[in-house]
């Protein structure tokens, strides 16, 4: 048998990403589904919940009237996008996608359910992806019976905005799955970033201690909240101080986030603050509960 016929009996052949599904439509589906969509890839942007996609599609249209408004896009390109997203609340549209994303909770059991369920629904050429910050790729793809067809595909918040995406690889995944994710995020103008399973991969591993240890120098009184934010924005150049990032990701994520760095890395270097343990079991959150650091009057989402 040739290597093409060997390929296509495997089911592995390399095929461009034509046509994609996102299953949840939060805050990262709906950016996710936006910038395929701007790429001219067809989009299907499918949530459990029909009033999440209804409001995925809202904040689309705001973003791309903005676009037009500011003169970055013109009504024909943005009608085209428009055109390109269909959507659902049906996990089976997602079938006949190339490639299906998944941006549900960062809930071990709801997502090795849903690709569970995915691997039953799409053909075996089927990229599944998974956007999830902290749980295991390996892990995840163990729930398919195609592990080598599983990959990580971190997007960044504002997705339209921030041009990394890390890919990451499971231990099976296969080199095709790569190069297709690969040769996906650079057509959406994005730049991919290859990346090893491992807890935090490299965004947050190296992010989340940092902003701990800001949260430490709170606790201990090295220097109140607004001068520990303004020794990083003025001395080392971050568009944001630590701390207000921490309330823009959410102190809750925060937390998750290091409670997994530490028990699966087993270091307690990664251990959180108790600051923001306390915070978390008050309830300030952040930007999403009104306050965390800082008070966001007025800005509240909850
Ligand atoms: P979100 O809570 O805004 O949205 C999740 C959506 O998934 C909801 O609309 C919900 O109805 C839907 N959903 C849940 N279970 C479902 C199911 N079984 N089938 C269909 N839809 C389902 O969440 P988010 O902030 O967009 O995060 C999504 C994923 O992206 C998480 O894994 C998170 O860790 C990861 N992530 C988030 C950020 C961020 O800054 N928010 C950044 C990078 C990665």
């Amino acid at each position: 048998m040739n290597p093409v016929e060997d390929e296509a009996r495997l089911g592995i052949e390399k095929r461009p990403v034509e046509r994609v599904a996102i299953i949840g439509a939060g805050t990262m589906g709906s950016g996710i589904a936006q910038v395929f969509a701007e790429a001219g890839v067809p989009v299907t942007l499918v949530d459990a919940d029909p009033a999440a996609v209804q409001r995925a599609m809202e904040v689309m249209h705001r973003n791309w009237s903005r676009a037009v408004d500011k003169g970055r896009r013109t009504a024909a390109e943005v009608e085209a996008a428009r055109s390109l997203v269909t959507l659902s609340h049906e996990i089976a549209a997602a079938a006949d996608a190339d490639l299906v994303i998944e941006a549900v909770f960062e809930d071990v059991t709801t997502k090795q359910g849903l690709l569970r369920e995915l691997d039953r629904l799409a053909p075996p050429r089927t990229l599944l992806a998974t956007n999830t910050s902290s749980i295991s790729i390996t892990q995840l793809a163990a729930a398919t019976e195609r592990p080598g067809r599983v990959i990580g595909m971190h997007f960044f918040n504002p997705v339209p905005v921030m041009p990394l995406v890390e890919v990451v690889r499971g231990l099976l995944t296969q080199e095709e799955t790569v190069e297709q994710v690969l040769a996906a995020v650079a057509h959406l103008g994005k730049t991919p970033v290859e990346v090893n399973d491992f807890p935090g991969f490299v965004s947050n591993r190296v992010l989340l201690p940092m902003i701990n240890e800001a949260i430490f120098c709170l606790q201990e009184g090295v220097a109140d909240k607004e001068a520990i934010d303004a020794v990083m924005r003025l001395g080392m150049a971050h568009p944001m101080g630590p701390l207000a990032l921490a309330d823009l990701i959410g102190l809750d994520v925060c937390l998750n986030i290091l409670d997994v760095l530490q028990k699966q890395l087993g270091d307690d270097k990664y251990r959180p603050a108790p600051l923001l343990r306390k915070m978390v079991a008050a309830g300030k959150l952040g930007r999403k509960s009104g306050e965390g650091f800082f008070a966001y009057e007025g800005q509240s989402r909850a």
